[in-house]
């Protein structure tokens, strides 16, 4: 098995709900490699969170196993290392929050593994670095912007230097240039850095960043694939209760319309650039 990899082998996960079996992810097999860029968009209640909590082993698969980079979820003894590689960063911004100073609040977790403090300084520095909230860094958390509460989350999280990062809906409680702030982020801790995001979101505007989208209904994986070819082809995201994103459909009915716009373009700045050069 190769390490770097969240790997996930015929995952069951039931709970028990008033006497009754409830299955929350249904058979799921699947592999991400490090590096990997996977959105995963599902509607309330397909088993999202569930999937992620089974990731970093907060909770236990029902059948089958969960393994990252090479440790399985199930063996006791691996816990506290696969919680190492795999951050996560949850919804509500508020909660993550511990210190009253953002640096503090990005030390907390190296602090607690007892590392030397030039180490802890190390990680702090670098984590700050790479969200860009070394400004910010002596400013109270409570009082930023949502956006910029959910860097400090994913500064946190970064402090731990996992190789994977699980971002359950981050998005849904930032306004639109605090979303598209946090993407951009993510991007480059991916494209930079080379850490997996699995970036959870019932928005598929979330999912133009993404190398990989898969979606989720009722605990199971109805598809996964490259977005642009899931995006050129919305009868297939139609049958899943997904439509392509606004921007990418605006392209298409302009495609559609004999205008010479590039099928790639997913942010509404690079739309605007191509429409003004084509009118000159
Ligand atoms: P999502 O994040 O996509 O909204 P969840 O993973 O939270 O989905 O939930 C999947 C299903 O499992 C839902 O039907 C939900 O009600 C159920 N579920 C989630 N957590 C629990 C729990 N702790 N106990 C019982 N049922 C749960
Ligand atoms: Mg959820």
């Amino acid at each position: 098995m190769p390490s770097g990899s969240i790997e996930l082998v015929n995952v069951t996960k039931e709970y028990q709900v008033c006497g009754t079996r409830k299955t929350a992810v249904n058979n799921v097999s699947l592999t991400i490699r490090q590096g990997e860029f996977v959105g995963l968009v599902g509607m309330n209640g397909s088993g999202k969170s569930t999937l992620a909590r089974l990731i970093n082993g907060l909770i236990r698969p029902t059948g089958g196993r969960v393994i990252v980079n090479g440790l399985d979820t199930g063996d006791n003894n691996s816990l506290q290392a696969i919680r190492s590689h795999v951050g996560m960063v949850f919804q509500n911004p508020d909660n993550q929050l511990i210190s009253a100073i953002v640096e503090e609040d990005v030390a907390f977790g190296p602090e607690n593994l007892r590392l030397p403090a030039k180490e802890v300084q190390a990680r702090v520095d670098w984590a700050l670095q790479a969200v860009g909230l070394v400004e910010l860094r002596h400013h109270a958390p409570h009082l930023l912007s949502g956006g910029q509460k959910q860097k400090v989350a994913i500064a946190s999280a970064l402090a731990m230097r996992p190789d994977h990062l699980i971002l359950d809906e981050p998005t849904s409680m930032l306004d639109p240039a605090g979303r598209q702030e946090l993407l951009e982020t993510l991007t480059i801790l991916n494209k930079q850095y080379n850490i997996t995001v699995v970036l959870i979101s019932h928005y598929m505007e979330d999912m133009v960043r993404a190398n990989r989208l898969l979606v989720l209904d009722h605990g199971a994986i109805l598809l996964d694939g490259v977005p642009g070819q899931l995006f050129a082809a919305p009868e297939e995201l139609a049958r899943v209760g997904f439509a392509p994103p606004g921007i990418v459909r605006l392209v298409n009915n302009l495609r559609a319309g004999g205008y010479e716009i590039d099928q790639g373009i997913d942010t509404v700045q690079e739309l605007v650039e191509t429409i003004c050069q084509l009118s000159r």
